[in-house]
């Protein structure tokens, strides 16, 4: 298993970066045009290649599962994000360099005098740096997550058929058909891709709806929301995996939120999420009836056990509502009467917040599970850990061999995973048995 996706994550690397150089070959191959400069050209070629990868950032946000599940869901979003500042500087390079090396060109800025290539390709830019900048400063411009995902989707089409108007205008290279057919490439998919997000997969899911069968309240203002499929067989999916729940809307909505499924693997016909009141739409869950219709579209995610069978010993860490995905392994470990050693380690603010502590004890009796609760602020009389998990306080329940560690599995909010994760590192924990996931795709 392991072997399989490190090799399709090799192979899809390999594709990015053939699609993202695919153009140089226009400049390459064919006819060209004579006695042009070396920056012109140079400058043409970085705008090809972040034109091409501005495609690819389409594929990359399409959920396709066969192109997430080599790396997980938050990895490929994590490159997304990363990369498109790398495409936006390439962008940017193409008129910066010709502004530098051609002091003429920069008249073209001038909109109302510009011919109607120029004004393509600098709106174009223009465009790109707004979708930018309500990325990176979202939070700070109090942007409302669904209201800049819309925004989002449409300044990035935008920005591309702006591009593609002013290859086609400019007219160099795209003389041949060979060199049409690739634009016309690279434009197809985008247009199937965003034909395949908006509609076709939608109207799958439309066909698969799911009825809420009950909403239970769990301890630190938490809900489990279970669903019953309605005229399927239900989702297939592996402990620790997440879907994108669409509630109070049609499928066709763009009002999804992920969230990861907490019950067993080994029940698909009846799922559950545990959900904590956070925002707009999960302070709403508590008021789903039974009988409503909701939509899932998933499985997602790489963050399984069942990707690491070959593991003898499973440490978990969960911090607040991260102990969804771990109710999910627990549960589905327990159904499958799994043998191997389990630690969990369980950060909280408070006691009476602790989700699912009664139920980690009823656990501990069907499981060769041990449960060491971290609270922040303890009771009267506490004997356990207190405070945030630390090295210190890791290094004490690990294995003193840290190559017995095999995988670890951590969820909870951004500023533990990334005190969690240096501490495993400082720890000598290996790399490769760290595995995170991220409440966190924006
Ligand atoms: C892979 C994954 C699994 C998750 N699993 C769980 C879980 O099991 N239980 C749980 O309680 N929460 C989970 N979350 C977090 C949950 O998705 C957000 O808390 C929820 O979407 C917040 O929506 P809101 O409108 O209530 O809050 P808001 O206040 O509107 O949003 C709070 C923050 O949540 C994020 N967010 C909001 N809407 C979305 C969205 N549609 N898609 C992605 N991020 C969004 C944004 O960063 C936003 O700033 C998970 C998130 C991810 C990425």
């Amino acid at each position: 298993m392991k072997t399989r996706n490190t090799l399709k994550g090799i192979f899809w690397i390999a594709l990015y970066v053939v699609f993202s150089l695919a153009p140089l070959s226009l400049m390459l191959f064919g006819e060209r045009p004579m006695g042009r400069e070396f920056w012109r050209e140079f400058s043409v070629a970085l705008g090809f290649v972040g034109i091409a990868m501005t495609t690819l950032q389409f594929v990359l946000t399409a959920r396709i599962a066969a192109i997430k599940s080599p790396y997980g869901s938050d990895v490929v979003y994590y490159f997304h994000h990363h990369i498109s500042l790398v495409t936006f500087a390439l962008w940017l390079a193409h008129p910066l360099i010709l502004f530098i090396q051609f002091p003429g060109t920069r008249q073209l800025l001038n909109l109302i005098t510009a011919p109607w290539r120029a004004r393509a390709g600098v709106t174009s830019v223009i465009v790109l740096i707004a979708l930018i900048v309500i990325s990176v400063w979202r939070r700070q411009l109090k942007i409302e997550y669904v209201r800049w995902r819309i925004w989002h989707g449409i300044l990035a089409t935008l920005a591309l058929i702006l591009v593609m108007v002013h290859i086609y205008l400019v007219g160099r290279y795209v003389g041949t058909p060979f060199k049409q057919a690739l634009w016309l490439g690279y434009g197809g998919i985008c247009v199937l891709l965003v034909a395949y997000v908006r509609v076709i997969n939608p109207y799958l899911i439309s066909r698969r709806p799911y009825e809420v069968v009950e909403v239970r309240p769990e301890r630190g203002a938490v809900w489990s929301l279970a669903l019953r499929p309605v005229g399927h067989q239900g989702m297939r999916f592996q402990p620790g995996q997440f879907a994108w729940l669409t509630a109070w809307n049609s499928a066709f909505s763009d009002r999804e939120h992920p969230f990861s499924f907490s019950s067993s693997a080994e029940n698909p016909e009846q799922v559950e999420f545990a959900i904590k009141e956070l925002g707009d739409f999960t302070s709403t869950i508590k008021d789903l009836k039974p009988g409503q219709h909701v939509y899932l579209d998933g499985p997602y995610g790489a963050f399984s056990v069942d990707r690491q069978a070959k593991a003898q010993e499973i440490v978990l860490i969960a911090g607040g509502i991260g102990i969804s995905p771990i109710m999910s392994t627990l549960r589905t470990l327990a159904e499958r009467g799994d043998g191997r050693p389990l630690l969990l380690i369980y950060g909280n603010r408070t006691w009476e917040e602790v989700s699912f502590r009664e139920e980690l004890e009823l656990l501990q009796e069907h499981l060769d599970l041990r449960v060491v609760h971290v609270l922040e602020k303890p009771p009267k009389g506490w004997e356990g850990e207190v405070g945030f998990v630390t090295a210190e306080m890791l290094d004490r329940y690990l294995p003193a061999d840290r190559r017995r560690v095999e995988a670890v599995f951590v969820c909870g909010p951004p500023p533990m995973m990334n005190a969690v994760e240096a501490a495993l590192l400082k720890l000598d924990v290996p790399l490769r048995a760290i595995h995170m996931e991220r409440f966190d795709l924006a």
